[in-house]
C-alpha cells in the first residue's frame, strides 16, 4: 500500500474542524486590523528565494525542494511566504505609496528533519505590512500576532525581541564577530561546523541560528548586536519598546535572536509557547522588518514588516492548553425513509432542504429503519425525520428530537417552516 511521504500529514475530518475554527477566528481578526488576503503560487523561480532568503541560510543551503522543469528551468516549492508576496506586490503594481497590509495562508515546503511540530509540508499564516518604517507599525504588527494567538485561548506566550540592526550596524558587528570566532577562546572550544565556517566568512550572524551543539556553545560568549547598533537603529528600537509598553505587551530582550532569513533588518521577534516542550519547536510565530528586501527584488526602496505563524504548532499548542473548540450551532438532521416510494419523495425533499440551508444526511440505499437510526446516532444529529409509506399517504413526516427522544408529526407542506424554528 502506498503511504504518505515522510514529513507530511493528512488532516482527517475530526481535525479539519479545528483547522477551520482557527482559520475563521484569524480571518476576522486580520481583517479588523486592516489586512486583505493575497494568494500566490506554490511554485516560483528558484532565484526568488536564493536572492531574498540568503545564500547562507539553512533554508537555501539544505531545505529547499528544487527541481528542473521540462524546459530545464530551476523551480522551487516555496519554503516561506514573504518573498512570493513581495514579488506579487511588485508584479501586481500595488501602490507603493500607501501602506499595504496583506495576509496569506498556505503550504510551505522545507526539507526539515520531521518531528512533532516540524514537517516538510506545513501551513503558515502570515502578514506583510508594506510601506512604513515607523516603529509604531512594528508594535501594531506584534500586537496583532499576540491578539491572534490569545483569541484562540493561548496564554503564557513569550515575546522574544531583538533588533538585528541595518547594513551599517552589521558592517561593524560582523568584524567584531569575526574577531571573536577566530579568537583563541573559541578555537579551543572546538571547531565550528562546516556550514558555520563558511558563514563566518560570508555572514557570521547566521552562526547564531545554527542548531549544532558545539556552535551553540561558542555563541554564548559572542559579542551581541546591541552594542553595535547605529544611532538610528537604537532610536527605532527604543521607540518600538515604548509603543509595546503603551499596549501593555510584555517582552523579553533576546540579543541572540537573528531568525533564519537574511532579509531581516532592525526588529526581529519570535513568540514562543514554553509548554510546548522542546525549545526547538516552541516558536509559534516569527517575524521582523525587512526594509531592504523590496529594493533587492527590483522594487523602489520600501520598508516593510511581517510575520509568519505555523498552523500545526498552533493546533498543537491548543491541544496542550486544552482549548475548547466551540462547535457552531447548526441544525443537523438525519432523514430516514422506508421503502422505494418514500425514498423517492425523501430524495426530493432532502435536496430542497439542503438548498434552503439545512444540514441533511441520509442513506442512499434502502436500508432498514434500525440501521438508518443507528447511522443517525453515529452522526450525533440533533433531529431525525422519518418518512414511511403511512406518513407519505397522509402527507406528513415524523420529526424526532434525538436528545429527549420525543417525536411529533409535521405536515410536509409546513416542513421548512417548522425546521426553521428548531
Ligand atoms: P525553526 O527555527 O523552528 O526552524 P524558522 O526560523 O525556520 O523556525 P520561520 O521560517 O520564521 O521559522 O517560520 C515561522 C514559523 O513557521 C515558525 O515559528 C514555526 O511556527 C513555523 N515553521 C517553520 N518551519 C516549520 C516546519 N518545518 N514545520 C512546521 N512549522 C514550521
Ligand atoms: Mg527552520
Amino acid at each position: 500500500m502506498i503511504k504518505r511521504l515522510r514529513g507530511t500529514y493528512d488532516v482527517l475530518p475530526q481535525d479539519a474542524i479545528k483547522w477551520q475554527y482557527v482559520e475563521d477566528v484569524f480571518s476576522v481578526i486580520l481583517e479588523r486590523y486592516g489586512y486583505r488576503e493575497i494568494r500566490t503560487p506554490v511554485i516560483e523561480e528558484t532565484s526568488l528565494f536564493t536572492r531574498s532568503i540568503g545564500e547562507t541560510t539553512d533554508i537555501v543551503t539544505k531545505e529547499m525542494y528544487t527541481f528542473l522543469d521540462q524546459k530545464g528551468r530551476s523551480i522551487t516549492l516555496r519554503p516561506e511566504g514573504t518573498a512570493s508576496v513581495v514579488r506579487a506586490f511588485l508584479e501586481g503594481s500595488i501602490s507603493p505609496d500607501a501602506l499595504t497590509k496583506l495576509y496569506y495562508w498556505g503550504d510551505m515546503f522545507r526539507y526539515d528533519r520531521p518531528q512533532k511540530g516540524r514537517y516538510r509540508e506545513f501551513c503558515q499564516v502570515g502578514v506583510e505590512a508594506i510601506g512604513s518604517a515607523i516603529p509604531a507599525l512594528d508594535a501594531e504588527v506584534i500586537s496583532l500576532a499576540m491578539c491572534l494567538l490569545e483569541t484562540l485561548g493561548l496564554k503564557d506566550l513569550k515575546l522574544n525581541l531583538n533588533s538585528v540592526g541595518c547594513v551599517d550596524c552589521r558592517r561593524v558587528y560582523y568584524e567584531k564577530l569575526k574577531d571573536y570566532f577566530n579568537s583563541s577562546t573559541v578555537v579551543t572550544m572546538g571547531k565550528l561546523c562546516p556550514t558555520c565556517q563558511k558563514r563566518l566568512e560570508k555572514n557570521p550572524m547566521r552562526i547564531f541560528d545554527c542548531k549544532e551543539e558545539n556552535c551553540q556553545r561558542t555563541i554564548e560568549k559572542a559579542p551581541t548586536i546591541a552594542e553595535s547598533l547605529c544611532s538610528n537603529c537604537t532610536l527605532a528600537f527604543e521607540n518600538l519598546k515604548k509603543y509595546l509598553s503603551l499596549l501593555d505587551i510584555p517582552f523579553v530582550l533576546n540579543t541572540r535572536l537573528v531568525r533564519g532569513l537574511d532579509y531581516y533588518t532592525r526588529t526581529a521577534f519570535e513568540i514562543t509557547y514554553e509548554k510546548m516542550g522542546s525549545p526547538q519547536q516552541n516558536a509559534l510565530a516569527a517575524g521582523g522588518r525587512y526594509d531592504n528586501l523590496i529594493q533587492e527584488l527590483g522594487g523602489p526602496p520600501t520598508p516593510a514588516i511581517g510575520f509568519a505563524m505555523g498552523m500545526e504548532r498552533i493546533l498543537l499548542a491548543m491541544e496542550i492548553a486544552k482549548v475548547n473548540i466551540p462547535t457552531g450551532k447548526k441544525v443537523e438532521i438525519y432523514f430516514v425513509s422506508l421503502g422505494e416510494v418514500a425514498f423517492q419523495e425523501a430524495f426530493k425533499i432532502i435536496d430542497r432542504l439542503r438548498r434552503k440551508g439545512f444540514y441533511v444526511y441520509a442513506t442512499t440505499s434502502g436500508r432498514s429503519l434500525k440501521s438508518q437510526l443507528r447511522e443517525a446516532d453515529r452522526l450525533c444529529v440533533g433531529y431525525t425525520l422519518i418518512l414511511g409509506g403511512d406518513e407519505l399517504s397522509r402527507r406528513v413526516v415524523m420529526l424526532r428530537d434525538m436528545e429527549n427522544s420525543t417525536q411529533r408529526e409535521i405536515p410536509l407542506k409546513d416542513l421548512e417552516d417548522e425546521l426553521a424554528k428548531l
